[in-house]
């Protein structure tokens, strides 16, 4: 029997992720499934089970959902409980496995696909949401030489950086002066089109700024073109956070270089 997998979230209908993971399929020959469903905003949980009744094997959760699909599982990898956000569930036996991916998939963008050692680096993160969470342990474990986090709200920031050894907190004002050599947007400032705070740190020579939001010009990459800064948006990370999770689910890792220049000419 076909394996049936799908993407949680609401909204869900713009997800690129059963389009993806239709393309590891085929080019792996796994015989799965993998669709999108749109679960009310008070009915993850439910959802969730009536898929494990109805023999799904596994989930890919998205916004607004990562929170609670953490608190719904029950075992949790290493880099969900850092996370405190799950994006892939798996479930057998009875057991609802929650991992987090996302990191995986950025540190694996940057090296991979943009030739970009995240080791040695002095490495800025904006943002103190769900995203930002999910990556500061896998790009600890790179040994940048400085891990910064700043955001808005300093105070998250300071909490954020506080339950990680090794890194360290701030408001976006405390980075003037400062030069950095790769800077990865994780705000969701560039979703909706919106003007990014004005930044006032400074890009080393060769520097990369990163923004996890893809498919825009946004003007957190505007601002960093104009300053002499490399760029990159977030596709390569949805593209391998999702191989991250297909590894987790059928053992075995796609090839993402074909699905990535596909959905970039699309
Ligand atoms: P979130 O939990 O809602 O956090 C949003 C963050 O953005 C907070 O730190 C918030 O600061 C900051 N922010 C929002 N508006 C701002 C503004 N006008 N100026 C400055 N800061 C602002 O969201 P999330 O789940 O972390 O997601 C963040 C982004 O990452 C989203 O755009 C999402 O699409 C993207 N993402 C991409 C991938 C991928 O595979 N490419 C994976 C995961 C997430 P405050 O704390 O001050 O409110």
């Amino acid at each position: 029997m076909t394996d049936r997998y799908v993407v949680i979230g609401n909204p869900i209908a713009h997800s690129k992720s059963p389009h993806i993971h239709a393309l590891f399929a085929a080019a792996t020959g796994q015989d799965m499934s993998y669709a999108a469903l749109l679960a009310p905003l008070d009915g993850f949980a439910a959802a969730v089970r009536d898929f494990i009744a109805a023999g799904g094997c596994g989930a890919n959760v998205t916004v607004p959902f990562k929170e609670e699909a953490f608190r719904l599982a029950t075992r949790l990898s290493e880099r969900a409980r850092a996370a405190g956000a799950v994006n892939t569930l798996s479930f057998s036996g009875g057991e609802i496995f929650g991992d987090n991916t996302d990191g995986a998939g950025l540190v694996r963008d940057l090296k991979v696909n943009l030739g970009v050692a995240v080791a040695g680096k002095r490495v800025l993160l904006l943002g103190a949401g769900g995203a930002a969470h999910g990556v500061i342990l896998p790009l600890l474990a790179e040994r940048p030489a400085t891990l910064t986090i700043a955001n808005r709200t300093a105070d998250k920031a300071l909490a954020l950086a506080r339950s990680f050894a090794g890194c360290a907190g701030c408001g976006l004002e405390a980075l003037a002066g400062r030069e950095f050599d790769l800077v990865i947007n994780a705000t969701s400032v560039g979703l909706s089109g919106g003007e990014s705070p004005r930044l006032t740190f400074s890009y080393a020579p060769g520097a990369l700024a990163y923004d996890m939001v893809y498919g825009k010009d946004t003007d957190f990459l505007r601002q960093a073109a104009a300053a002499g800064a490399r760029t990159a948006d977030g596709l390569g990370m949805l593209v391998e956070q999702a191989a991250e999770a297909f590894l987790v689910w059928r053992g075995t890792r796609p090839d993402t270089t074909r699905v990535l220049a596909e959905l970039r000419s699309a």
